[in-house]
């Protein structure tokens, strides 16, 4: 019988992109093996692309609903458990779901019920990425080259309509990503997104604004004060259809959030600003990618909001955003 792992993947869609190389490395490195993960549903259908998985299961808040996800995995008698989120219930799952071997990081006391809890490095010591990497490294997984995200095929054939229907033309699209679920210190200021926006027209792509249904008002402001012929799609895209249009942009322009990581992973050039939080632990991977970020002496202090006037967020000129978007391009 073929060994089976199960995968606790992380909650956050930044998280997970992160957490990519380690999953082609397990699967390289155990290619025999069958592999289950969980995590929430909307994750669950993006990942799916990959194929790296023969199960998955989708966590969500209800409790009876959890109870039949333990079930379905208990009965699929894991042998390992990678237990990626850092929470307490994470790490009780796997061990609730029978798995002999059950690898995290130990804090939180969850060291008891993890019979592998390794070390966790300071954060911003080793990039996130290497150190969910870290997790598989009994299990043979080993660091490799990344491939692109593997956009699902429903979410490429929607993404063509989509633009059509918005009079989009693919292959010169710019996205503008001005949320972040995590707070104010990680979102650039509306009217610099705006302004980088209104560049990027200039140059002749189609620009859209993308976010959450509950970022529609700031994205629509950002098309707003952009100017004519920019349109906001916030809350008109999942997240399949988001990395199918992510995979055809020619330039996307975000703060620190999970669109950043998403466009990185579906190969876009990325443009990422940074706030309070720290590049060297959690900056997208990707060849493509632009990082800019002015850490002031305060920084990183990975608060979701600031008392001295968000200093870091302001030293990011809306001049080098253009820059580096004209330098990607090109
Ligand atoms: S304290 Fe410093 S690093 Fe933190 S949000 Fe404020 S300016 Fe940015």
């Amino acid at each position: 019988m073929p060994e089976r792992i199960l995968v606790r993947l992380p909650n956050w869609l930044g998280d997970l992109m992160l957490s990519r190389p380690l999953l082609h490395a397990v699967r390289a490195g155990r290619p025999e093996a069958e592999l289950s993960a969980v995590a929430p549903g909307a994750l669950l259908d993006l990942i799916a692309g990959e194929g790296l998985f023969a199960r998955l299961h989708a966590w969500t808040s209800h409790g009876s609903e959890r109870d039949a996800v333990l079930r379905e995995v208990r009965a699929w008698r894991p042998d390992v458990a990678l237990v990626l989120p850092p929470s307490f219930s994470s790490a009780l799952f796997a061990w609730r779901c029978g798995a002999a071997r059950r690898i995290g990081y130990r804090h939180d006391g969850r060291g008891p019920l993890l019979n592998r809890a390794l070390r966790r490095p300071p954060r911003g010591d080793l990039h996130l990425s290497l150190e969910y990497l870290a997790l598989g490294a009994e299990l043979g997984a080993r660091p490799g080259p990344l491939p692109r995200l593997k956009v699902p095929a429903h979410a490429v054939e929607r993404s063509a309509s989509f633009l059509a229907r918005l009079g989009s033309g693919a292959g010169r699209l710019a996205l503008l990503a001005p949320g972040a679920a995590y707070g104010p210190a990680k979102r650039w200021p509306l009217d610099r997104f705006a302004a980088v926006g209104c560049h990027i027209a200039r140059r002749g792509l189609s620009v859209l604004v993308c976010g959450a249904a509950s970022e529609r008002a700031e994205c629509e402001r950002v098309a707003r004060e952009a100017g004519a012929g920019i349109s906001s799609v916030a809350g008109d895209t999942d997240l399949p259809l988001q990395a199918a249009l992510c995979a055809q942009a020619a330039i996307v322009v975000s703060n620190d959030s999970g669109l950043a990581h998403l466009a990185a992973a579906a190969g876009a050039p990325t443009v990422v600003v940074f706030g309070s939080t720290s590049s060297a632990w959690t900056a997208p991977l990707g060849s493509r990618v632009r990082v800019l970020q002015h850490a002031p002496v305060c920084a990183p202090c990975f608060q979701r909001t600031c008392r001295i006037g968000y200093r870091c967020l302001h030293a990011v000129t809306v001049d080098e955003a253009c820059r580096a978007c004209d330098e990607l391009v090109a």
